[in-house]
């Protein structure tokens, strides 16, 4: 049988001089693949023991009867990793509240060294090729923790808040360790297909990776991206409400409110849950109807207590409360509730059944199950759902009163049409929805996402081994006859960078130069660069040089650059250049590059999705303008180029080849003007792609990194 470990930031036990197993959605989601997988559970034990006897205990207990491999952390990991970087820091920004957000660079230091020791435990247990399954913004560095150590492991990633958009997410100070953290992952999950829409727009806009609707490619692998709306285990609610506890609660509270109506919330006491806004609503409506047979139970969990900002929401929410009673209480009836515990399973079935309307106005809320438990609660179908448009399960239920958390008018209108709408239109819309819930549990939630898991391909996992040449392979081929190596110089032997005046040889790139001349080989590094460049940067080794595309050479004997093809027309070329000049205008941080025999407008420094837009029109509107020019447009990697077609890598390649009458030749590069190479190249060649991306090389290599490594264990 596969083992499946699933990880989460809390076992599901609560453990004190004994241990008790908790109840809790993950629980029972996970309940459904316990039968199929040899399932382990790996997380916190949640309570701080430091004894080791203790620990040791309390490992052996619940391993033996669970299954679950406890960490211990410290009451500074506490501390600094959990309520500090979690939910202080995380927290606040995965909801876009960034103005509750703090900052402190030691709790990242604890974030890093907590996740380090998830890994660590999960490293030591898994089998290999066994499917791991991380929960959550508590561990958002392990899948990459986890792919370092071992590619073997097949990795999921659920998310369970929302993922803000990019322009939330860029203010968080380590916004590149955590995405590249949870992009170790072969599947990360999300509750909505917005919350994915915004993760891919970010890994696009900070990391600058490529990204299809179901995909991002990293320079190691394709990391697949869904959405999978958690739901409730259904089951167990319906088999509550046939509980003697049940319905003795619910006859109970019958009594305590007859005569009137009763709306309900229930949340953990956060700020994220609107409950000082819905208060206002609260009061709003009571003025304005005037209404008194109307009681509103607040079932407020308490939640992280030690943080300061959940301390004064307590106190703000509490004031409001005893305000609204003070103001709007008779002798029969005090409006509002304000239970700041929590209750038993079988007492909370009986409230949601109870309720005549439950609102649930988050002002932001990854799913919110809740809203969905209600519902199931709800079988005479006679309650009212009034739902916050900004919780993801709003997405899934259409059919409640969906509301503005922030528009406290429409949220009172919203009440009192609740109380007072006609049995047959809340059952037209309650019918649906509950539906919906009893079909699509928490188990079928589970299942779906590990199930697309368990099918990411090798190919996915490793998408450059399909084409992957040894260092070996090549020492061996390159034993043989006489050879000449052209290699492309920006996106292949070195790293693309923003601003290209940047790109000068680095010491990576110094060292595998001192091996090529080493090695006597004829080597032609070619560029679309210009010569100036060229010779500034290279003129002191001793390669051959290509600018421009294969417009100008230089032998790397002679002083002198020559003009490869003497009489081109370049008449073209300042009619190009004002189009390209009102593109870079109207592109923010696009711009233009005139070269001898081209003119390139660069847009790697625009917004990636305008940009591509940008690029694509002007393509058209090129094609429009040159048809029946000698000219070429090439769409490289966040360039667009156009030079004249009568020189290309590709020409000059094979010119030098005959000319020099290599038996083969080695020919390497990135982008689309390097396909020309490609093409040319024969049985006995080797050509290489570096990166993603179509091709009509032979093999492939994942980055410049890569290209670079190949070479140097060859030559050595
Ligand atoms: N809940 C609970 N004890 C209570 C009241 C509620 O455990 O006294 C549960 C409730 O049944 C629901 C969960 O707390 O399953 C809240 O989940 P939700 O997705 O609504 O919000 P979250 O707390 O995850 O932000």
């Amino acid at each position: 049988m596969q083992s499946l470990i699933n990880i989460s930031n809390r076992l599901p036990v609560v453990v004190t001089d004994t241990i008790t197993a908790s109840a809790g959605g993950l629980v029972s989601a996970m309940d459904g693949l316990r039968a199929d997988y040899d399932f382990q559970w790996v997380g916190w034990a949640g309570a701080p023991v430091e004894d080791p006897e203790r620990r040791t205990e309390i490992t052996r207990e619940l391993q033996e009867r669970f299954g679950y491999t406890p960490l211990f952390l410290s009451e500074q990991d506490v501390e600094d990793f959990y309520t500090g970087f979690s939910n202080s820091s995380l927290w606040p920004l995965m909801h876009y509240l960034p103005s509750y957000a703090r900052y402190d660079r030691r709790w990242f230091d604890a974030y890093k060294s907590v996740n380090r020791a998830f890994a660590q435990s999960v490293v030591e247990r898994a089998q290999h090729g066994d499917m791991v399954w991380v929960h959550d913004y508590h561990l958002m560095l392990l899948p990459a923790l986890l792919r370092a150590q071992r590619p073997d492991l097949k990795i999921g990633f659920f998310l369970h808040t929302p993922f803000p958009s990019y322009e939330i997410f860029r203010c968080h100070p380590n916004r590149i360790e955590l995405l590249e953290g949870l992009l170790g992952a072969d599947l990360i999950g999300f509750h909505t297909s917005d919350y994915l829409r915004h993760f891919r727009s970010t890994v696009q806009r900070i990391l600058g990776l490529a990204s299809e609707i179901n995909t991002i490619a990293t320079e190691t692998h394709l990391v697949s991206v869904g959405v999978y709306p958690i739901s409730i285990p259904a089951d167990k609610f319906e088999t509550e409400m046939q509980s003697q506890a049940y319905h003795d609660h619910l006859r109970e509270y019958r009594r305590i409110y007859q005569g009137k109506k009763v709306v309900l919330g229930v949340e953990r006491l956060d700020y994220t849950k609107g409950v000082p806004r819905r208060l206002d609503a609260i009061e709003r409506f009571l003025i304005e109807s005037g209404r008194r047979d109307v009681v509103f139970i607040f079932i407020s969990v308490p939640s992280r207590e030690s943080v300061d900002a959940y301390q004064k929401l307590r106190r703000d929410i509490e004031r409001k409360v005893s305000k609204i009673n003070g103001e709007l209480a008779t002798i029969e009836n005090a409006p509002i509730h304000f239970i700041h515990q929590s209750v038993t399973f079988s007492q909370l079935c009986a409230l949601y059944s109870l309720a005549d309307v439950a609102m649930v106005t988050p002002l932001i809320d990854g799913m919110n199950l809740v809203a969905k438990e209600y519902l199931v609660c709800q079988k005479d179908h006679n309650g009212v759902l009034i739902l916050s448009e900004f919780a993801g399960a709003a997405q899934e239920l259409p059919q409640a009163t969906v509301v503005n958390p922030y528009n406290i008018e429409q949220m009172a209108n919203a009440l009192n049409d609740a109380l007072n709408m006609p049995p047959a239109e809340r059952n037209r819309r309650m019918a649906p929805m509950r539906r919906r819930i009893l079909r699509y549990n928490a188990r079928l939630w589970a299942h779906s996402f590990i199930q697309d898991l368990s099918s990411v391909t090798e190919d996915m996992r490793s998408p450059n081994k399909v084409l992957s040449l040894s260092a070996d392979a090549l020492k061996r081929s390159m034993a043989e006859g006489r050879w000449g190596l052209f290699l492309d110089y920006d996106g292949t032997l070195t790293e693309l960078r923003n601003n290209p005046e940047e790109a000068g040889p680095d010491p990576a790139l110094e060292a595998l130069f001192i091996l090529l001349e080493k090695s006597g080989l004829d080597v032609y590094l070619i560029s679309g660069r210009t010569r100036d460049d060229m010779s500034r940067w290279f003129g002191n080794h001793g390669f051959h040089l290509i600018a421009e595309h294969g417009f100008y050479y230089k032998h790397r004997n002679a002083r002198e650059w020559i003009q490869f093809e003497a009489h081109v027309d370049l008449e073209w070329k300042n009619r190009v250049a004002d189009m390209l000049f009102h593109y870079a205008d109207m592109t923010p941080g696009s711009f233009v590059e005139e070269k001898n025999a081209s003119v390139v407008w660069h847009y790697r420094g625009a917004d990636v999705e305008f940009g591509a837009w940008k690029a694509h029109q002007l393509v058209i509107e090129l094609q429009e303008l040159l048809s029946n020019l000698p000219v070429e447009i090439h769409h490289g990697s966040k360039i667009v180029e156009i030079s004249s077609i009568l020189i290309n890598n590709g020409v000059i390649l094979q010119h030098l080849k005959t000319l020099n009458r290599y038996d083969s030749v080695l020919c390497a590069g990135d982008d689309e003007t390097d396909e020309s190479m490609f093409r040319v190249a024969g049985e006995r060649d080797i050509s290489i792609k570096v990166g993603p991306g179509d091709t009509a090389a032979k093999y492939r290599v994942t980055s410049p990194a890569a290209l670079r490594d190949l070479l140097s264990q060859c030559l050595r």
